[in-house]
């Protein structure tokens, strides 16, 4: 199965991700673990990368889709994989779709995992990660509404959208997600 997670930082996405892929055997393909990982090995996209990230920005799309892009062609990527945090925006979202139906390979589901704001800041607080400053996690919900939210359209107008109410355990959120794909 090829499946995109969709929800603003601290919803869950990266925890579900890890239990997902176990369920499913596919790769775990978080945008934000692969950025970071350019970063610390000062890639040419690493570098240009950099600031966007440590200020809180979205890395611009050429940028974020050249790194998935390689990373697809991965052959333990044939079976299928999990998208975390990608795409972000409308346009990363149309090339995947460009990239995926050239491949024959369309996606299956896209899951929207919902969370209430004020529970997002304060799970982000706690978390402790160095770009998680008060004003950074604003700017960083902020994106995530100007510009992940159109997405939910976009994915519910090709029917992939299941929505998945975020709040509760782990082991809650997981079975809801199960339900949701049919596994
Ligand atoms: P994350 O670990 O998913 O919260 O991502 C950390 C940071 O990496 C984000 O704040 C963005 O700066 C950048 N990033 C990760 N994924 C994307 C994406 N799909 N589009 C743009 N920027 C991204």
């Amino acid at each position: 199965m090829r499946i995109v997670f969709i929800g603003p930082p601290g919803a869950g996405k990266g925890t579900q991700s890890v239990l997902l892929t176990e369920l499913l055997d596919i790769p775990h393909l978080s945008t934000g673990n692969m950025l970071r990982e350019a970063v610390e090995h000062r890639t040419t996209v690493g570098r240009l990368a950099a600031e966007f990230m440590q200020s809180g920005r979205l890395v611009p799309d050429p940028f974020v889709v050249q790194i998935v892009g390689e990373r697809l062609q991965q052959p333990d990527c044939e079976g299928g994989c999990l998208f975390d945090g990608f795409p972000r925006t409308l346009g990363q979202a149309r090339s995947l779709d460009e990239y995926l139906t050239a491949a024959g390979t369309p996606l299956d589901a896209a899951l929207e995992l919902r969370v209430d704001e004020e529970l997002l800041v304060n799970r982000l607080l706690g978390r402790g990660r160095e770009d998680d400053s008060i004003d950074t996690i604003r700017r960083r919900f902020r994106d995530y509404v100007t510009m992940t939210t159109p997405l939910l359209d976009y994915y519910q107008s090709t029917g992939l959208l299941r929505t998945i109410d975020g709040s509760g355990t782990t082991n809650e959120v997981f079975k809801r997600i199960r339900e949701a794909i049919g596994k």
